[in-house]
């Protein structure tokens, strides 16, 4: 199963392709307008398992929309997503393997902290027992144990943050998406929180698209960034190699070459 450290001992096999072709995330040809403005088009990418990728642009450049077109949010008007080999591109949001973390929580106010990161097994019909098992486990790895009985207005930005993480592993998503998950904290619980979700995500080894517009931030979390501008993905390398090699004017120009 994916993310198998979440229910299986450390150590069984991760899931791993059978061919190059299973890539754990396959964008193909994406392409989004509003009415006739183009938001975003020909996406392409490869992601491996267990890859950290970081989506790095401006703001308005199309992130979010294109993040809510492979969790199923919003309709793409061309292209095809593959999630494990599989094509997910018109199946609704609950049955892509997909999970997302958004930048103001959305967790549910009236709800505990247990009872958010238990909706969506709730939502799967998992039984009772083997639902508070899963629980304990996510919140223990999101370090809230002791604030699982507590309601979203009693916690900081930074441990809603991490329910609204717990809440997208507890389901054991083969992809998470993340966008700006870190922005609306401050300085120092923002370093704190990005250093912990990517031990979470190299543990689990769970295949991850982050979004930022913070360059210093995608450069440290990352295996790989994709550049994004206007719509179009400039450049997908590694930090080093879009700091020393960029492809042209405006990833120069992102990377701060000039200003
Ligand atoms: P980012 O996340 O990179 O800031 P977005 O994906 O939110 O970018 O937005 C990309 C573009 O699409 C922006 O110009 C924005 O105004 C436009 N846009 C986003 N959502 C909608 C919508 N529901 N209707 C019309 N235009 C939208
Ligand atoms: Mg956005």
């Amino acid at each position: 199963a994916p993310n198998s450290a979440l229910t299986s001992a450390p150590g069984s096999a991760p899931a791993s392709p059978a061919t190059g072709g299973e890539n754990a995330l396959h964008l193909s040809g994406l392409a989004k307008c509003f009415d006739t403005t183009p938001v975003f088009q020909e996406i392409e990418a490869d992601i491996a398992h267990g890859e950290f990728i970081t989506l790095l642009g401006p703001s308005g450049c199309g992130k979010s929309t294109l993040l809510r077109a492979i969790a199923g949010l919003t309709l793409l008007d061309q292209g095809r997503i593959r999630v494990g080999g599989d094509d997910i591109t018109y199946l609704p949001p609950q049955r892509r393997g997909v999970g997302m973390v958004f930048q103001h929580y959305a967790l549910f106010p009236n709800m505990t902290v247990a009872g958010n990161v238990a909706f969506g097994l709730r939502m799967q019909r998992v039984e009772a027992g083997e639902r508070a098992r899963r629980v304990e486990e996510v919140v223990r790895l999101v370090e809230l144990t002791d604030q699982a009985h507590k309601f979203p207005q009693q916690l900081s930005g930074g441990q809603r943050q991490r329910v609204a993480l717990a809440r997208a592993l507890v389901v054991e998503p083969r992809v998470l998406l993340m966008d700006e998950p870190l922005s609306a904290l401050d300085a120092r619980i923002r370093r704190h929180l990005r250093d912990q979700i990517r031990e979470i995500q190299r543990s689990l080894g769970l295949t991850t698209l982050f979004v930022t517009h913070d360059q210093e931030e995608a450069l440290l979390i990352s295996d790989r960034v994709f550049l994004m501008h206007q719509g179009r993905i400039l450049q997908q390398a590694s930090a080093e190699t879009l700091y020393s090699r960029p492809v042209d004017k405006a990833a120069a120009g992102f990377m701060g070459h000039y200003n």
